[in-house]
């Protein structure tokens, strides 16, 4: 399916082509720190159908924890949003790892399986049991 993404501030924005089963959740402590939270929702699109169509995003080179992997993490330099990882070096990418929360259609992109539980908050699988507001905190 085509998909729309945009940072928070709407500086970067691009799209590409995903398939909805293969959207997961990682849970590394590389997409804690990144995100600032608990996990994060990835889909991974072909490089072919990757298009930036507008902004320029800047490249953080991080060799990942867990994998042991130079990966290029792009994140807007306004608001700060992550939007994408892809191998590192020039030339065309073989495919880029799209962060779900920056995608229009991220209603329709459940994920299908988690990654790394070995490294995930103790709490996280329970979280259907806290109190729940509509809105912020009250
Ligand atoms: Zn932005
Ligand atoms: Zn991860």
């Amino acid at each position: 399916m085509k998909i729309h993404g945009s940072c928070m501030c709407g500086f970067l924005t691009f799209e590409a082509e995903a398939d909805p089963e293969k959207v997961s959740i990682c849970h590394c402590t590389d997409c804690q720190s990144s995100t600032g939270s608990a996990f994060r929702t990835n889909v991974p699109v072909p490089g072919n159908t990757f298009k930036m169509l507008s902004g320029t995003p800047t490249i953080y080179i991080k060799t990942t924890a867990d994998s042991g992997n130079p990966r290029a993490q792009a994140f807007c330099p306004r608001c700060g949003s992550p939007i994408y990882s892809t191998t590192s070096g020039d030339g065309p990418k073989a495919s880029y790892v799209v962060r779900v929360g920056v995608l229009r259609e991220r209603g329709e992109l459940a994920p299908k399986r988690q990654n790394w539980m070995r490294s995930a908050r103790p709490w996280v699988t329970e979280i259907g049991a806290l109190n729940r507001n509509e809105k912020g905190a009250t």
